[in-house]
């Protein structure tokens, strides 16, 4: 190396490590990190859709320790039992009559997903819409296909159907065998909270590629996973998040099941 090239190779080398340091101190004092060090632009993840489809039912992670990763989200308990919904730090447990209890911390979740929820993008909508009109012009508005997105839906809403599923014994049927039975549940004109994520494509095997909703109403009685909506109007609140965090259960029921077919046809079965 003659001595020109040594000099530019300092130079480049002294480029990169500021580069560097900077990138590092953005992340400490960026928006994905609080003052007490938690990443609140993650969303934590417990097994994978894929192992809930095969009738993976049981988890080893309890609310208590979810709630250490988010204070909003969505997913389900041991045993299947009921549809979860986490808003404003609460969690409650839609069970099979529709009825929302509330969850204390040493139940566990099988399949969960929950992040800390900040407020990115703000929108009200003051025409009516169906769910598909709705999420067509949510995704519209993304500026990213490639990323995650929280949403938190508070609105009337004309129409809103839901089901739950009931609690299964083992030995456990698969996922769409307990879904030819779901009960379902209508409110008409109700107002309430929808709470979901849009995740993208590649997501395909871990969760739900595109929409998964949730839905309470406002005196957080009742709700469940939301399977069709006509919205009059509503505050929509979106937070972009690009950060995954996946644990997996430490048991036999997830070691040993087999993952790996594509289950995405199934998936859209039980989404239904
Ligand atoms: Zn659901």
């Amino acid at each position: 190396m003659n001595k020109n090239n040594c000099v530019l190779t300092v130079l480049i080398l002294l480029i990169m490590s500021i580069g560097m340091s900077g990138c590092v101190d953005e992340q400490a004092d960026g928006d994905a990190f609080s003052a007490t060090g938690i990443n609140r632009d993650l969303l934590f993840q417990t097994s994978t859709i894929d192992a809930l489809l095969e009738g993976v039912y049981d988890g080893d992670i309890t609310f208590e320790e979810m709630k250490e990763h988010g204070d909003f989200g969505i997913g389900t308990f041991n045993g299947l039992d009921g549809e979860m919904i986490a808003i404003d730090g609460d969690v409650y447990q839609i069970r099979a009559d529709g009825i929302a209890y509330t969850v204390n911390d040493s139940m566990m979740t099988p399949f969960a997903a929950v992040t800390y929820f900040d407020v990115d993008e703000d929108i009200v909508i003051n025409e009516s819409m169906s769910q598909q009109q709705l999420e067509e012009y949510l995704v519209s508005l993304m500026p990213s296909k490639n990323i995650i997105y929280a949403f938190r839906i508070d609105g009337t809403f004309d129409h809103m159907k839901t089901r739950s599923v009931p609690k299964q014994n083992k030995p456990y049927p698969r996922l769409v065998e307990v879904a030819k039975n779901q009960p379902t549940f209508e409110f008409n004109d109700t107002e309430g909270t929808v709470i979901g994520f849009w995740l993208p494509e590649y997501i395909d095997g871990i969760n739900v590629p595109g929409y998964h909703f949730h839905f309470i109403t406002e005196d957080r009685t009742a709700g469940g996973h939301v399977l069709e909506f006509d919205l009059r109007n509503a505050n929509v609140q979106i937070d972009q998040t690009y950060d995954f965090m996946l644990e997996l259960p430490r048991n036999d029921d997830f070691s040993s099941v087999d993952l790996t077919d594509n289950k995405q046809d199934e998936l859209k079965q039980v989404e239904k």
